[in-house]
């Protein structure tokens, strides 16, 4: 057996301890002779699986009371029509802030259901290469005072743009407006202050595991605004007055996704991966930063520790640097086609090794086309 290193953006690569446990408790999970796949989501033996999950999502992300954790289905674009439909029932002025092409995604789903202003962009629509390469100042911002939430994402994947804090939503002048968040593609990669926010959503097959589970993260009083229409499968409300079961969840995603969370654990948690994250991506970067073959567009402050996008000066020379990668086991390092050049995400599942075999290549890639 080989493993290669995978840098896909998502899925994405998945601890090996984790993959092996799933193997070997595949046929039997814990001598109830089933597949976790096999069992109803109303047993014993799975109702223990999720509360686990639920309560170790809890501890990892220390929500703090008065929020519930849920886990629901439809991805991340998924919830950027279920955020408005249930947070726009009574109000329907929708904010956001545009800093790449995931929230630029639920900027255009959310002005389908509600009055959407936009708060700020960092767009850069004349540019050829990083049309989004920063945050705008907050202090810029015009959110409004009476709007229902304002949305940002937390980590833009495809354009490598991350906030390292979440805006304080008084100092906006908008103490009222919940802020919603798109983490995605950081959830679990270091700290993030769930006090901050109003919401947080993120699919899972990023840096949590198997696609097809969302976890959702909504403060208590916006339980309440529904919109008439929203599906009752994914109603907040009814989602939480159910332990996230008002229809047969995601089980075996969120078994592994158990998994994961307790791997994260013997990590040292969520603390301990953003020293390791912090580490890789300025392994990385640096590497980039000091070549002259390639270059990023982002600016400093705002670089993703989770996704890298670098472009090399020649882009004639693309081909030729993905056949090399390849051949050294470095996978999934091609740009996303709306941005083109290179990518390479560094979730938690990716060991130092590898991001060292990368910056490795990289150099010796400059030498022999330089
Ligand atoms: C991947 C991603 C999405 C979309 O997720 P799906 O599960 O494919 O719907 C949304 N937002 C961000 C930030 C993402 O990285």
């Amino acid at each position: 057996m080989t493993r290669v290193f995978n840098f896909s953006a998502g899925p994405a690569a998945l601890p090996e301890e984790v993959l092996s446990q799933a193997a070997a408790e595949m046929l039997d999970w814990h001598g109830s002779g089933m597949s976790v796949m096999e069992m109803s989501h109303r047993g014993k033996e799975f109702t223990s699986i999720i509360e686990q999950a639920l309560a170790d999502v809890r501890e990892l992300m220390q929500v703090p009371a008065g929020y519930q954790v849920l886990f629901m289905q439809g991805g991340g674009l998924g919830e950027n029509a279920i955020v408005p439909l249930n947070l726009l029932g009574r109000n329907n002025k929708v904010d956001i802030v545009e800093t790449g092409s995931w929230s630029a995604k639920s900027r255009a789903e959310a002005a389908r259901y509600g009055d959407l202003h936009l708060a700020a962009s960092g767009l850069r629509a004349e540019a050829k290469q990083g049309k989004y390469t920063s945050i705008p100042a907050v202090a810029d911002w015009r959110v409004r005072s009476d709007a229902a939430y304002l949305h940002i994402c937390g980590n833009e994947t495809i354009d490598g743009v991350e906030f390292f804090d979440f805006p304080d939503m008084a100092a906006l002048g908008a103490p009222d407006v919940p802020l919603v968040v798109d983490v995605s593609s950081h959830i679990l990669s270091r700290p993030l202050d769930v006090s901050k926010c109003g919401l947080l959503f993120g699919g899972a097959q990023k840096n949590i595991g198997p696609a097809g589970l969302t976890l959702v993260i909504v403060r208590d009083d916006l339980l309440d605004q529904a919109h008439a229409l929203c599906p009752s499968a994914f109603n907040y409300k009814l989602v939480a007055a159910n332990g996230s079961m008002y229809n047969t969840p995601p089980t075996y995603s969120i078994y592994i996704a158990g998994l994961v969370f307790q791997w994260l654990k013997r990590q040292g948690g969520v603390a301990a991966m953003a020293e390791r994250n912090a580490a890789k991506a300025s392994l990385l970067y640096d590497a980039l930063d000091q070549s002259e073959l390639y270059i990023t567009h982002v600016e400093h402050a705002c670089r993703s520790r989770m996704n890298v996008p670098f472009f090399l000066r020649d882009e004639s020379l693309n081909e030729a640097f993905l056949a090399g990668a390849k051949a050294r086991g470095l996978l999934q390092l091609k740009g996303h086609k709306s941005v083109g050049g290179m990518r390479a995400s560094l979730y938690n599942a990716m060991p130092l090794a590898g991001v060292q075999a990368l910056v490795d290549y990289l150099k010796e890639f400059e030498k022999s086309h330089g």
